[in-house]
Order: structure tokens, then C-alpha cells, then sequence
């Protein structure tokens, strides 16, 4: 099955690549083979499993919570607990996978032929400093944080990606309610950046396993 997410966002985000860009920004944010900024499946699953660690100690008390900081993963592969089941440990592979959520289309595509209109190629060398000045008018602005500066994504900007896997309800439920903890993405939330809501839906797959 799947889980569909969209990410809205109330102040700029800031999910970086940990590396600058052609002088322009310290720290650029992260981007898809097509140059449009992307939010990573890595980061959203830790975020994720983040938010179900809460709601399960909230549920069931600290000590039925396993893995970090005692490192106490669940030792029976044969009854996990819920956290490994959806999310994996260094045990036992998760069920859940977690894709990069992307610009959704209709935002995509504007940005795209605002670009193009422009006659910038995000691939040639060349066109790297003019295709990110660009960029920034569109999408966000850099930001200065002490000696460095941070690109970012302007709120205005809708995020879409998915989670797929064999999920059983009680799995599935426990990922709604992690999404809807979500609060804050990125870097920067010491300065108010990625202030978010996630929306969730559950789309039935088309054939059954
Ligand atoms: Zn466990």
C-alpha cells in the first residue's frame, strides 16, 4: 500500500546538501537531477521515526521503546517491536519505504518555464551562478546565518512524496499520526525555518499483493 504526503510549509526551508554553490551560498539546499529543490526520503523517515518514538513512549512508557541511546534494538526478529517493524533497525530491514517528496507538478513546471524562458541550463558549468540567482528569485532567498549563508525554499513551495510497503493497519496508523506531528523541517529551526504541516492519504494499491 501507499501513503501519500504533502508538505506545506509556514516560513522558508532550509534542507541542505552540507555543501555551497558556486560561490553564491555556503550552503545550498538539496536538488533533484531535474534542479528543482527535494526534501530527501532519508531525512523524512528519520524525522518520521523521530515522531512515532514519542507516540509509542507516550503509549507505552520508556521502557518498551527500543534502539538509541542504549542502542537496545528489538533482539526477537520473530515479534519486533512496532518502531522496527515500520522503520527497521540494524536487525531487521523496515517495511516502510520512504521516496523523496518532490516540487509537486503544476509548481514544477512554472518554475521550470520560468527558467526556460530565461535560457538556463542548470547542467552547463557556465550557467551555475546566473541559474541559481534565478533560482532564489523563484524559490527563496539566502539567508545569513553568522559568516555563512543558507539557501532556501520559499514557503510558498508544496512538497509531495510517498510511502510505500506491506503495511498492516495498525503500521499505517502509526505513520499517519507520526506525519501529522511533523512540525518542522531542515536546518535552521533555531531560526524559524521549515515550519510545516504534513497532509496525509491513504491510496489503495492498484494490485493487490
Ligand atoms: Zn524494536
Amino acid at each position: 500500500m501507499r501513503l501519500q504526503l504533502w508538505f506545506r510549509f509556514q516560513t522558508a526551508v532550509h534542507h541542505g546538501t552540507g555543501y555551497g554553490l558556486a560561490g553564491i551560498v555556503d550552503r545550498s539546499v538539496l536538488r533533484g537531477t531535474d534542479g528543482l529543490p527535494i526534501l530527501s526520503g532519508a531525512a523524512i523517515k528519520g524525522k518520521m521515526r523521530h515522531a512515532a518514538s514519542l507516540i509509542q513512549r507516550a503509549k507505552l512508557g520508556e521502557e518498551a521503546l527500543c534502539g538509541p541511546p542504549e542502542d537496545a534494538w528489538c533482539r526477537d526478529k520473530k515479534s519486533p517491536c512496532l518502531l522496527c517493524c515500520v522503520f527497521g533497525s540494524p536487525l531487521i530491514k523496515g517495511k516502510a519505504i520512504f521516496h523523496d517528496a518532490t516540487v509537486i507538478d503544476a509548481q514544477g513546471a512554472i518554475i521550470r518555464d520560468y527558467l526556460e524562458d530565461r535560457q538556463i541550463v542548470f547542467q552547463s558549468p557556465g550557467a551555475n551562478v546566473r541559474a541559481t540567482t534565478a533560482m532564489s528569485r523563484v524559490l527563496g532567498r539566502a539567508e545569513s546565518e553568522h559568516l555563512f549563508t543558507s539557501e532556501t525554499i520559499a514557503p510558498e513551495v508544496i512538497f509531495e512524496s510517498s510511502i510505500e510497503g506491506p503495511l498492516d493497519a495498525d503500521e499505517q496508523l502509526l505513520l499517519t499520526q507520526s506525519a501529522k506531528l511533523l512540525r518542522q523541517f531542515g536546518g535552521g529551526s533555531g531560526r524559524g525555518l521549515g515550519w510545516c504541516e504534513v497532509q496525509v492519504s491513504a491510496t489503495p494499491e492498484e494490485t493487490q499483493s
